[in-house]
């Protein structure tokens, strides 16, 4: 068995002018895809190609550096890609918007602790929403390490992710990360981050 590298639901140039078609494109065909090939050849001819990649990331610490970077990559760019949409933006809504008010008091207040997560994460990583155990916790990672993995501080599962490599934004925003942040709030997709909240 191997790793696919996922349809994308949208064009590339769907999510202007927030996050512009050619970062996408490459984005997604070269790093996503280079991850999922990685990948592929770090499992080749070994027990984890029998795996799940959430088997395999949940004791990544067991595995090759190759695995934890790739697999990381894999699952990480899977998600990132469905919580953004042409027609995102806006505020939560049902479950998760309750959720969000009852636990950082607002959705204001939510924002600008996730945003900061991203905003600090110092070098290449992601700023993530999770769900710990029924308590909604905002983290950040290093690299391509992710929630699900055995070698993260505070461990959950994931609801939002930001990606806040260099890759993700350099060719628009250069070394304007914040900005690049406030402009992925008119893309996240808060049906799908409702979705994985309440149906997991
Ligand atoms: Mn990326």
């Amino acid at each position: 068995m191997s790793f696919e590298l996922p349809k994308l639901s949208y064009s590339y140039n769907a999510l202007e002018p927030h996050i512009d078609a050619q970062t996408m494109e490459i984005h997604y065909l070269k790093h996503h895809g280079g991850y999922t090939n990685n990948l592929n050849k770090a499992i080749e001819n070994t027990p984890l190609a029998d795996l799940s990649i959430e088997e395999i990331l949940k004791d990544v610490s067991k595995h090759s550096a190759a695995v934890r970077n790739n697999g990381g990559g894999f699952y990480n760019h899977n998600l990132f890609w469905t919580v953004m949409s042409p027609n995102g933006g806006g505020k939560p809504l049902g479950k998760i918007a309750a959720a969000i008010n009852a636990k950082f008091g607002s959705f204001e207040s939510f924002k600008e602790k996730f945003s900061a997560a991203a905003a600090t994460r110092f070098g290449s990583g992601w700023a993530w929403l999770i769900d710990k155990d029924g308590a909604l916790e905002i983290i950040s990672t290093p690299n391509q390490d992710n929630p699900l993995m055995d070698v993260v501080e505070v461990k959950g599962y994931p609801l939002l992710a930001l990606d806040v490599w260099e890759h993700a934004y350099y060719l628009k925003y250069q070394n304007r990360r914040p900005d690049y942040i406030e402009n992925f709030w008119h893309v996240v997709n808060w049906h799908e981050v409702e979705r994985r909240f309440t149906n997991r």
